[in-house]
């Protein structure tokens, strides 16, 4: 029996097994665990579908490599010429066609992901890619992880996060679906808005020291634990500190009771909030174009008192500098950081003259207009907010 294609690539199990189960889990990771199974058996389920009848799958099947013809496949690719001109470039990430999945069949959300290493061809002009594997989630059960693992994937990361791994693998041209857009996930305030429903990644496990490296978000210095982003659920919100650049869990926040009322406060807490402007992290902040802003006059030496439209904005900005920064939950992946970073800069700016005066819309497009036009039903002034546990002198977030 000869095989229609040789498509070389070495197996590549995406359904889980039960190993993470055996991970000596407490009895609420157990629970979670269970959640994550339960969407596991579901996925499993809508590949086989996904798959369809033996018959039809036998028409456009991919051919998994034994470990032998694995192995060829690895020594001749040494061999092949590096490609030029191919569409690929080293860095690339790509979905690619999972064994067994029909071409014609396939669900965006059950395709591999890979970072393209490196192209070659071979002496009949055949296109090859050297990978690095992204996982899952799920994928990550094959793993025989270490027991008191810091970073638990099943229990932290989202349905749409994914890992980079160094796992190598060499696939051909025609497993190739699609380029894929993939987020980084930071803690920088400066991170771009990562949209429900697009993927991201944050942590990179490298196969040989068995072990999560690299990562981009920092654990809660409270409770150690890592951010949740897309658990839906309240007591994974978090609660930005400007200062010190850290997010902490609301609920550790409460536990330890680090937050002050508008009642303890000598001054406004909206004020005290909009004033409290995010030092600038490693990262330079991303220059900001001025277009949309009034320039400085230069004719007039003393500023008027703000009037109508430009009085009703920057009441609108100051409410929105005087929030508190939160992500998780209903704020979403990434949440409000960078919308309201951007409104306490531009108050700064308007406060020391930098600029005059916000223009009628372009200060809105800046922050993003949808939450300009939500913060409408805030209320006027902020009623509690929480203290930094690592800053001194009782910083307010
Ligand atoms: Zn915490
Ligand atoms: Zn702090």
């Amino acid at each position: 029996m000869s095989r229609k294609r040789n498509h070389g690539r070495v197996s590549f199990n995406p359904i889980v097994s039960e190993k993470h189960l055996e991970n000596g889990l407490s009895e609420e990771e157990e629970e979670e665990a269970e959640e994550v199974e339960e969407e596991e058996v579901e996925v499993a389920k809508e590949l086989e579908m996904e798959s369809g009848s033996a018959d039809e799958a036998e028409q456009d099947e991919t051919p998994t490599l034994t470990p032998q013809e694995a192995r060829a496949l690895a020594s001749r690719f040494k061999q092949m010429v590096k490609a030029k001109g191919t569409g690929f470039k080293k860095g690339d990430i790509i979905l690619v066609r999972p064994d067994r999945v029909p071409k014609k069949k396939l669900n965006p959300e059950l395709l591999w992901k890979a970072r393209v290493i490196e192209p070659r061809k071979d002496q009949a002009g055949k296109v090859y890619l050297g990978i690095h594997w992204f996982y899952s989630a799920e994928q990550t059960s094959a793993l025989n992880l270490p027991r008191k693992v810091k970073f638990n994937p099943h229990l932290v990361c989202g349905k749409h996060e994914l890992i980079e791994t160094t796992h190598e693998d060499i696939i051909s041209r025609e497993d190739f679906v699609s380029p894929l857009a993939v987020h980084q996930l930071t803690d920088d305030p400066e991170q771009e808005e990562i949209e429900d429903g697009t993927w991201y990644t944050r942590a990179y496990y490298n196969v040989k020291s068995n072990a999560f490296t690299k990562m981009t978000t920092a654990p809660c210095t409270i409770c150690k634990g890592y951010y949740r982003p897309e658990s839906g659920k309240e007591k994974d919100e978090q609660a930005y500190c400007p200062k010190c650049h850290k997010w902490y869990h609301h609920i550790c926040l409460d536990e330890k009771g680090l937050h002050q009322s508008q009642d303890e406060c000598e001054e406004d807490l909206t004020r005290r909030l909009a004033r409290n402007i995010p030092e600038p992290t490693s990262q330079p902040p991303a220059k900001r174009s001025r277009n949309n802003t009034v320039p400085k006059s230069t004719t007039s030496p003393t500023r008027r008192a703000p009037q109508g439209a430009e009085l009703r904005a920057q009441k609108d900005l100051r409410r929105i500098a005087g929030t508190r920064i939160v992500r998780g939950a209903t704020f979403g992946i990434t949440g409000t950081v960078k919308q309201i970073y951007t409104a306490r800069r531009m108050l700064s700016e308007l406060e020391s003259g930098v600029i005059s005066r916000l223009s009628s819309t372009g200060w809105k497009e800046e922050i993003g207009v949808q939450l300009v036009e939500d913060s409408k039903d805030w209320p006027e002034s902020t009623e509690f907010c929480y203290i930094c546990p690592n800053c001194p002198g009782r910083q307010a977030i």
